[in-house]
């Protein structure tokens, strides 16, 4: 008996993409053995920090990296290292910033919510978040005069689907902190897949989900630059205790990034085009809906479905198409950022043959009843 049916649970297809309120994402069977593995054993947990800073690096070729309890404890630690550096004092004195510069600079349009404000994760360590340019975009220029504002600790831009206005050019931005003496800070959560070119921006920290699509236990990749990684993994004798990776997530990491390591990208990516081209074709044939794939917003290797509803042929709008579908069992999720426009977005990624072909019967159910 599945953990779904023994506990009374809702069974969910989770076309939604990585979304925390879903459990996020599948591990492969080697992730969750080593997971398991670790649970019931003793560590140095110092030298399994170490040894994910060693795989961290092996498999991105940042200059260093660790392992917290998760993304946005990544963010809130990295802003940490960058007021603390090593000084103990002042680690044991965040969230207080007395005496430190404490001002975090970000574009106004990297003000994402992902459920959360991130400007809360940049609060957490005690620094104060200054907003640049707007909504709009933000011009280098209005990261210049923000960068020149007194007490500024760091720059933390992020990359993701959520960022409003005109793209901010992150090596550009990273080029002007450097050139005002401030380190940069890249939320790239979900972005583990061009984690290469992140770090081709010259960012001092990047931090990473594990749980997204590398596929750990919940987890955040913090790497870059040896003396902020050094100073994040201290902040856990400060604020970070509250954010402190266990020890089968850090297995899980390990797991996680070798099975990435040993991954023909270029065969998975096959796959996944595959994977969207059958749907697509499938999709579209149903009466009242136009199926087509979508490129992934951040440029992530894959791509998504959309599906349009033609609500006077369907005689049920995207709204009601994808009520319907959450409501049923299993409950299907999909994204429904345009369902005002008739649009519903699926990512396939961690998904089976058999849940697509569930998902296809039922939109043809739903569709013609
Ligand atoms: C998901 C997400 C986070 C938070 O990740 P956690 O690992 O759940 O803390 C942070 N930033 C962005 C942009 C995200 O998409």
């Amino acid at each position: 008996m599945g953990l779904h049916e023994r506990y009374g649970l809702t069974p969910v297809i989770n076309a939604h993409g990585t979304y925390t309120p879903l459990g996020v994402s599948r591990s492969e069977q080697r992730v969750a053995s080593l997971a398991a593995e670790a649970l019931s054993e003793f560590f140095v947990m110092d030298e399994l920090k170490d040894l994910a800073g060693r795989t961290i690096v092996a498999v991105t070729g940042a200059e260093a990296g660790t392992v917290v309890h998760c993304t946005a404890a990544g963010t809130t630690l990295s802003v940490a290292a960058t007021m603390t550096g090593d000084s103990e004092s002042r680690i044991a004195a965040l969230p207080d910033t007395e005496g430190m510069a404490s001002t975090v600079v970000l574009p106004a349009g990297h003000a994402v919510d992902y459920r959360h404000p991130v400007v809360q994760d940049v609060r957490l360590a005690g620094a104060t978040p200054l907003l640049a340019g707007s909504d709009d975009g933000c011009s280098l220029a209005d990261l210049e005069a923000a960068l020149a504002a007194p007490g500024v600790t760091c720059l933390l831009l992020v990359s993701s689907r959520m960022t409003r206005g005109a793209a901010v050019p992150l090596a550009e931005a990273v080029a002007v902190a450097h050139g005002h003496g401030v380190p940069a800070i890249i939320d790239g959560a979900g972005q583990d897949f061009r984690v290469e070119e992140l770090l081709g921006t010259r960012a001092d920290l990047i931090t990473v989900s594990g749980q997204k699509y590398l596929g750990s236990p919940t987890a955040g990749l913090v790497l870059g630059r040896a003396d902020l990684v050094r100073a994040v993994r201290a902040q856990e004798r400060g604020i970070g205790r509250a954010m402190k990776p266990s020890k089968e997530a850090i297995f899980g990491v390990i797991a996680a990034l070798e099975a990435r390591a040993g991954l023909d990208r270029a065969a998975w990516e096959r796959a996944q085009r595959g994977k969207v081209a059958r749907f697509v074709t499938r999709a579209d044939r149903i009466r009242g809906i136009t199926a087509g794939s979508v490129p992934d917003p951040t440029g992530l290797p894959f791509a998504r479905v959309r599906l349009t509803v033609d609500a006077a042929t369907a005689r049920v709008t995207a709204t009601g198409l994808a009520e319907a579908l959450q409501e049923g069992t299993p409950s299907v999720w999909v994204m429904t950022q345009g369902q005002d426009r008739g649009e519903l977005i699926l990512e396939l990624v961690p998904l089976t043959d058999e849940e697509l072909e569930l998902i296809l019967v039922r939109l043809g159910e739903l569709v013609a009843g």
